[in-house]
Order: structure tokens, then C-alpha cells, then sequence
């Protein structure tokens, strides 16, 4: 077909780094497309501009281009419109749709029929995109539940189902799981009669999960391509090792799962270039990585000459990042011969945790509470040992950072982690520390290593060289999502 070549691609995406990003999904969305664009792909980006979006695209200087003709939807009984505005960054064209919908905080607490609204209503603006901007993506990009309603409703919506494009062809879509751990269910109340999807596919084959609407199963049946973030948990979330319950229906639909590993943005996170560092470096010139220690040190409560190694983790403080097996070791850190740094925010039973073992431990660990960029930049380029004991890990981008910055990674063996960080003391070497089992021993035990291990400064230098010379760009990626998209068309 016409498109074989260089398929058109628009990626729907409800958090866009840096304007709205949460998590791992708004890094991807804000990087990826930049990738498959340099490999000769047409990329586009359509997102919301949720409250604050609008100013931060004016602060960082992009010029805005507004369409006269507003995008116009129908969800519960009304129309649902929104103003088309257009950006281009790093050669990426972008969509941002303002709309009444959009104007709440971004993710709700509690889903059910009305809070999961501005989600429905900005997928079929997606899709009824094409009728301001002339131009027709041949996939719709989807990314978890926020925007697993669009596979749906080209499967299922009275309206949408067995759409075509102008050219006469059916479009196809792609649903990218960041996390299959937050899945869009909800009781089903006046769902159908609100979306306009079928109520047939409310059933075990359609977008019915144990008597409620899930949307992100509803998504991996519909869309005609699903995609994950590592090889690894591609296999762990159709396994009982998945920690989440959707397990059977993935596994059911396998014939159409590919497991491909994210990148960073390696112009983004460079130690050499980065201008949120006292100091710039890089592999082969450590030196600015010492005035980066002394710059975190400052900030700190212990000894600025402190020699000796530096653990550190920025984190979302959930127990998918292994609060449960780090909080019970506080209590042992003092005997361990390092200092700990802590910086992130999340569930406040954690944030008190660590609080209190601060104030207990003052000489040896030390709690920035709160989310703070340029801090995060300090702790990859000052610390020594980069802790991640997830339970569970879709990819994980934090280690991979941690290496580009010299930080050795101290994590558990379970999904994207597997795939980036090798143990040291495995065949031909590695550039982490390892352990399988989720316990507090477990991990103990790999810190312990990496301790003794910091005290031999040559060995210490092989495995951090290691890490920092590891390839960790989006380029092999995008190539396995060009060739998916051109399976699927
Ligand atoms: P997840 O998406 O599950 O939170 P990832 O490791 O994939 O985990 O990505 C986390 C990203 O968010 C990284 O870029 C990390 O540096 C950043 N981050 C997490 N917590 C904080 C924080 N408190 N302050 C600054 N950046 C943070």
C-alpha cells in the first residue's frame, strides 16, 4: 500500500514531558516521537492542554499557532469542543486541545462514569482530529488507560467503528502499556449509553473486567498492535510473576504483544552538557563529578568530606518502588558504611518514614521530601550507588539515568530492570548489583556487595565506566517500533 514506506503516525497521549509530565508515560510521549522522526517516520503528537500547559509551551518560547476551527465531539448528550492549537518542538509537530473538559486536575482519584469523561471526550478528539489539520495518521499511538478508550471505539462505538480515512483505508492503533498496574475500571452505570459504545462488548471477549468497564483491557482486545516498555515485563504481565490481574487476558492476546525497551533522551540526560550541574563530565573526564559530591554534600546534613560511598534514590515514594523492603533497613543504615539520600514524594506513610529515620540518623541519611528536577540532576551526578528494589518495574528509567551519570544501580531482578542492569559478579561482568528475592536480606545483601566493592577504587571505576558507556538512546527501540508499524499496516 501507498503508506508501506513512512507510515503516519499520531501519538495520543494524555501526559507530554516537560509541559504535563507524571511519570515514565510523559517522558516517553515526549521523546520517543523526536526517535521515530529521525528514522524518517511522520510523528505527530496530540495531547491535552491541561491547566498550566498553555503558559509553560509560552515561558519556554515556542511560538503557538491556533486553528480557527474548533474540534467538536459528542460525549453524554453534549458536544464536547475543544481549540486546536499547534507547536513544534525538537521538529515534532504537536496538537494541544484546550478544552472545559481539560480544566480539573489531571488524573482523578476515584474513576467512575464522570471523572473518566475528559479521557473518552479526548479520544475522539483524536480521532476527529484529522478534520481540522488535513493531515491523517494511519496509527493512532495509545498509551495506557487514560487513552485506551480509542482502540475501543474504533472497535465498538457506533459511530467510529469501521471508520476509514479519506483514502478509503481502515486506521490502525497501537496501545503502549506503561504500567498495567493502573487499569481505568469502574462500575459500568450509564457508561454505554454516555460513550456511545456498543453495550455489546461489555462482556469477557470486550471491555468488561468482573462486572466493571476496564478500559485498559478493553484496550489491549481492541487495538491491533500492543506494545510494552521491556522484554521482560512483556513476559511477567502474562505470567503469575505479574503482580496485577490481568495476566489471562494478556496472555490471551500474546500473538500481538511486543516487549520493547524505552529509552532516555540522551540530549536531555547528558552529564557532559547537562546545565543543571555545578560541573559538567563524562566517562572518560570524571573530574566535575567531584564538585557535583561536594555541591549535593552541602545540601546535606553530614560531613561535606565525606569520602566514603554515597547511596542515593529519586523515587515516587509507592510500593511498587520498594518502600516495603527499604523502610524495614533504616533502622540498619548507620552499621552499613555509607550515607543514604532520599528525594521524592508520594504515600505520606512513607514520607514519615523516612522523616523520622532522617532525624534518628542525621549523620548518615538524609530526606529530600517533594519533587525537584534540578535536585534529581545532584543526586545521578553526585552519589555513587543508585537504589531501586522495585516489587514490580514496567522498564524503569531512573537506573538507566543513574548509569549515564555514574551512579552504579543496586536493584531487584524483576522487570525492565533484568534487561538493563547485569550483576557484577556474573559471567563477563556486569554493571550493577543484583538480587531476585523481594525482602529486606535480599537487597541488604547487594548493598553490602556494592559497599565492599566501592572501597577498590580501580574495580569501582571499571563498573561505573561500564554503565556510563552503555547505549541507552532511543535508536535500536525506534527501529523495532518502525518495523511494528509497518507489520500492522
Ligand atoms: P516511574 O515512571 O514509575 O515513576 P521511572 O524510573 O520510569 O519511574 O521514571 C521516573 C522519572 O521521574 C525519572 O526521570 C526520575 O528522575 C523522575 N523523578 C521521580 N521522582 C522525582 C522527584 N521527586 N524529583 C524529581 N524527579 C523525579
Amino acid at each position: 500500500m501507498a503508506t508501506q514506506q513512512a507510515p503516519k503516525v499520531l501519538f495520543v497521549g494524555s501526559e507530554l514531558s516537560p509541559f504535563s509530565k507524571v511519570g515514565g508515560l510523559g517522558d516517553v510521549v515526549g521523546s520517543l516521537p523526536k526517535a521515530l522522526r529521525q528514522c524518517g517516520l511522520d510523528v505527530r503528537v496530540v495531547t491535552p492542554a491541561w491547566p498550566g500547559v498553555l503558559q509553560k509551551v509560552r515561558d519556554a518560547g515556542h511560538k503557538i499557532t491556533t486553528s480557527l476551527q474548533h474540534v467538536a465531539v459528542a460525549c453524554a448528550w453534549q458536544t464536547a469542543e475543544a481549540t486546536v492549537h499547534r507547536i513544534e518542538v525538537d521538529d515534532v509537530p504537536i496538537w494541544l486541545l484546550e478544552s472545559n473538559y481539560y480544566r480539573g486536575s489531571m488524573y482523578p482519584w476515584e474513576l467512575d462514569v464522570f471523572t473518566v469523561r475528559p479521557f473518552l471526550v479526548f479520544c475522539m478528539q483524536a480521532l476527529e482530529l484529522s478534520k481540522v489539520t488535513d493531515w491523517e495518521p494511519d496509527i493512532f499511538h495509545c498509551h495506557d488507560w487514560p487513552t485506551a478508550y480509542l482502540p475501543c471505539a474504533l472497535a465498538w462505538h457506533r459511530h467510529y467503528r469501521g471508520a476509514v480515512n479519506r483514502r478509503g483505508v481502515r486506521p490502525a492503533s497501537v496501545l503502549t502499556l506503561h504500567n498495567v498496574a493502573y487499569q481505568g475500571a469502574f462500575p459500568p452505570g450509564a457508561f454505554f449509553e454516555e460513550s456511545g459504545l456498543d453495550r455489546s462488548c461489555f462482556n469477557m471477549g470486550g471491555i468488561e473486567f468482573y462486572g466493571l468497564v476496564n478500559l485498559l483491557k478493553g484496550g489491549i482486545v481492541s487495538a491491533t498492535a500492543v506494545t510494552t516498555v521491556s522484554p521482560r515485563y512483556a513476559w511477567e504481565i502474562q505470567t503469575w510473576e505479574s503482580t496485577q490481574d490481568l495476566s489471562g487476558v494478556i496472555y490471551s492476546q500474546r500473538h500481538k504483544l511486543d516487549g520493547i525497551l524505552n529509552g532516555i533522551d540522551t540530549d536531555f540526560w547528558n552529564p557532559a552538557t547537562d546545565p543543571l550541574l555545578p560541573e559538567c563530565y563524562s566517562a572518560d573526564s570524571l573530574g566535575g563529578r567531584q564538585a557535583c559530591r561536594r555541591e549535593l554534600l552541602k545540601n546535606t546534613t553530614f560531613d561535606p568530606d565525606w569520602k566514603g560511598p554515597l547511596v542515593v534514590c529519586v523515587s515516587r515514594l509507592v510500593e511498587q518502588k520498594g518502600f516495603d523492603v527499604i523502610l524495614p533497613a533504616l533502622k540498619q543504615i548507620p552499621e552499613l558504611g555509607a550515607k543514604f539520600i532520599f528525594l521524592g514524594s508520594g504515600h505520606h506513610w512513607i514520607e514519615d518514614a523516612l522523616r523520622e529515620a532522617s532525624s534518628l540518623h542525621r549523620d548518615s541519611l538524609c530526606f529530600f521530601p517533594g519533587y525537584n528536577e534540578s535536585l534529581a540532576h545532584l543526586l545521578y551526578a553526585g552519589g555513587d550507588i543508585y537504589l531501586m528494589p522495585s516489587l514490580f518495574e514496567p522498564c524503569g528509567l531512573s537506573q538507566m539515568i543513574a548509569m549515564r551519570y555514574g551512579a552504579v544501580p543496586v536493584v531487584r531482578e524483576v522487570g525492565g530492570l533484568v534487561d538493563t542492569v547485569t550483576d557484577v559478579d556474573a559471567e563477563g561482568g556486569g554493571n550493577g548489583f543484583t538480587f531476585l528475592t523481594y525482602d529486606t536480606q535480599g537487597m541488604l545483601w547487594s548493598l553490602r556487595r556494592a559497599i565492599e566493592r566501592f572501597s577498590n577504587a580501580r574495580a569501582w571505576d571499571k563498573i561505573r565506566r561500564r554503565g556510563m558507556q552503555e547505549d541507552f538512546s532511543w535508536k535500536k527501540s525506534a527501529l523495532l517500533y518502525r518495523d511494528l508499524y509497518r507489520r500492522i499496516l
